[in-house]
């Protein structure tokens, strides 16, 4: 190994969903000091996304330089093989060489913190790899914690590693200060009110979460030896899909009250970015080069969407197509832009900086723009995964445990990112295989490999008839292909099939008398009887158990107010699909939501009859 090589230190730092247009106004205001002076020695710009934009699957092109349809990792869930349920997607699926790994087998020192997915941890000999699943807290009692298996590598750090970590009962009120200044000055009752907002518990968990990862990563930086250091915060995307929604200005259709308390989380979230970044680079130091990266941006301003659609991955529709991308360190361009930079470029960026060859079947480029001086020239291979070595990936047949799958599923229910599991299973099974399907289609449309998307989507929209979504994107692939015949048939079947929906939900709807005066007495009388402290118009139900990010259908999909009065206190309990199942409140609140969407949906539905 050249001297050089052995000398060469690189960080990388990944931020989740951070976004220009909501760093810019900050850094003119001289908050965010650290970013600031990163620009100002470096080389920034935006950074292009890929189709769809799903995190998991993004953070794996980042690290292999390769699309989704190449590495494997296809969503939020996969298919587990122990039990023959699902489970959150893990690092096994993926199933080519990660940076990390190329590195290791070219005897460099590697340390990895928090990448998305990299449970369970790989056991790189040259290395320590702390996995997504590490800083995820369980119960309420931080002595009870114990670390999770898989999520630390090497063991003999496990220790050390786990006393670092931050569970979110150990935030103090002058902690939370910081994210909520609207806090101060309220009466007691708006505190308590506050105090008990489901919101609270995911700021709460936001917080603690990044500070684990970073408080682990900043150890290793000065414990371990290392050239290559990646870490990967993803709170400023779920500061995102959280409280984007109270970023100032506000939207007509936010509460005046959650505007008053929660509008500065977003900042915050950004603010403290800037003071975690401050500590990365001290530590770095000047000989490190540094790129921190975003691997799509967030709608900050009147582009954020109004609604989340009801289908798996839904919350993906308030990501922006642009990310942050910025390099610093010796021979990078100081002060200067870069343009046309994407996802794929990072890897094969990487492996240029350690003098080592990039891989042909590798889809991005070097990024030879960054460089101050004329780059050394661009070696290639085939294929880094023909390369024997150490490289420390899996073996084919490892498993992990049905249990720890199960805990880290419901994680991702209660942001939102997946639906809740059927209890059928097969049912679950099914639905998780058919959205891998659905994006891997879209991950060869943004591929260009159009021929591929339509033999999955075909086969889709032939098994899921009414789900519109997939005849839309074969649609998009026949035109792309030039198949006009198809393309006619297939808008042509679309109408029909949305025209006999829109049929059905009328229908539906009229069975409901919504309008009777009887039928909406006897439907009050009934809401009263089970929940005796909420009101049928309450919007808000601050006893249910569902995380904020559920909230946000019932804030931002306004009724139409023609329908309002009647959908709330209509007779939904012959909906079979929504009947309630108990007289708890906090059914009685669920119940009543779900009875609002499901009537939402009947007209929405049922207004596309005017394309007959
Ligand atoms: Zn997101």
């Amino acid at each position: 190994m050249s001297a050089d090589r052995a000398k060469r230190k690189v960080l990388v730092i990944g931020w989740d969903a951070a976004d220009w247009k909501v760093i810019m106004p900050l850094i003119d205001a001289g908050k965010m000091p650290n970013l600031a002076r990163l620009i100002e020695q470096g080389i920034c710009g935006n950074i292009a996304t890929l189709q769809p934009v799903l995190s998991p699957m993004l953070w794996t092109s980042i690290a292999t330089g390769k699309r989704a349809f190449k590495h494997g990792i296809l969503g939020f869930s996969e298919p587990d093989p122990l039990t023959g349920g699902i489970r959150p997607v893990t690092s096994l699926s993926r199933k080519t060489k990660a940076i990390w790994n190329i590195l290791n087998q070219s005897g460099l020192s590697t340390n990895v913190v928090g990448w998305w997915p990299s449970n369970p941890v790989e056991e790189l000999s040259k290395g320590v790899m702390v996995s997504n699943d590490y800083q995820r807290a369980v119960g309420r009692d931080p002595k009870k914690w114990p670390v999770k298996a898989g999520t630390i590598h090497p063991a003999r750090l496990q220790k050390t590693l786990a006393e670092l970590r931050f569970h979110p009962t150990e935030l103090t009120e002058a902690d939370l200060c910081a994210f909520l200044p609207g806090l101060e000055g309220m009466n007691r009752e708006d505190l308590d009110k506050a105090e008990k907002d489901p919101r609270m518990q995911m700021l709460l968990k936001i917080i603690a979460d990044c500070t684990s990862i970073h408080s682990a990563a900043t150890w290793l930086m000065q414990n371990e030896r290392w050239n290559f250091m990646a870490v990967y915060y993803d709170a400023i995307d779920h500061f995102g899909h959280a409280f984007m929604r109270y970023h100032p200005p506000k939207q007509d259709y936010v509460d005046d009250w959650d505007f008053r308390v929660f509008k500065y989380c977003l900042e915050g979230g950004y603010l403290y970015h800037d003071m975690m970044l401050g500590t990365l680079l001290r530590l770095a130091g000047v000989e490190t080069t540094v790129i921190l990266m975003s691997d799509h941006g967030f709608h900050p301003d009147h582009l954020r969407p109004s609604g989340i659609p009801r289908e798996p991955a839904g919350p993906a529709i308030e990501h922006r197509q642009f990310g942050i991308f910025v390099a610093g360190g010796p021979g990078i361009k100081k002060d200067e832009r870069i343009y046309g930079a994407n996802l794929l470029d990072i890897c094969p960026t990487l492996l240029h900086l350690f003098g080592l060859p990039i891989g042909e079947d590798m889809d991005g480029k070097v990024l030879l723009d960054i460089h101050e001086h004329k780059p050394a020239d661009i070696q290639r291979i085939p294929s880094w995964d023909e390369v024997e070595g150490d490289h420390g990936m899996h073996p084919p047949d490892k498993q992990i445990s049905p249990a720890d799958s199960k805990a880290a599923l419901q994680q991702l229910v209660a942001l939102g990112y997946i639906a809740e599991p059927n209890a059928d299973k097969a049912r679950a099974l099914e639905e998780t295989v058919r959205e891998l399907d659905y994006q891997l289609a879209q991950a060869y449309m943004d591929g260009g490999i159009h021929n591929q998307a339509v033999d999955i989507l075909e086969r889709l929209y032939n098994t899921w008839p009414m789900e519109h979504r997939f005849g839309f994107k074969l649609a998009a692939c026949y035109q792309s292909l030039g198949r006009t015949a198809n393309l006619r048939r297939l808008v042509t079947t679309l109408i029909e099939r949305r025209i006999e929906e829109a049929n059905a939900a009328a229908a539906a709807l009229k069975s409901l008398k919504l309008d009777d005066p009887e039928v909406q007495k006897a439907e009050k009388e009934r809401m009263e009887s089970l929940s005796p402290r909420q009101g049928p118009t309450s919007s808000r139900s601050a006893t249910s158990k569902r995380a904020p990010i559920s909230q946000r259908n019932d804030t931002r999909t306004p009724l139409p107010s023609s329908n309002s009065s009647t959908a709330t206190t209509g007779r939904a309990a012959t909906l079979s699909s929504c009947a309630v199942k108990s007289a708890s409140v906090s059914n009685a609140g669920r119940n009543r939501k779900s009875r609002l969407r499901r009537h939402w949906r009947l007209i929405r539905k049922a207004r596309v009859r005017s394309w007959a």
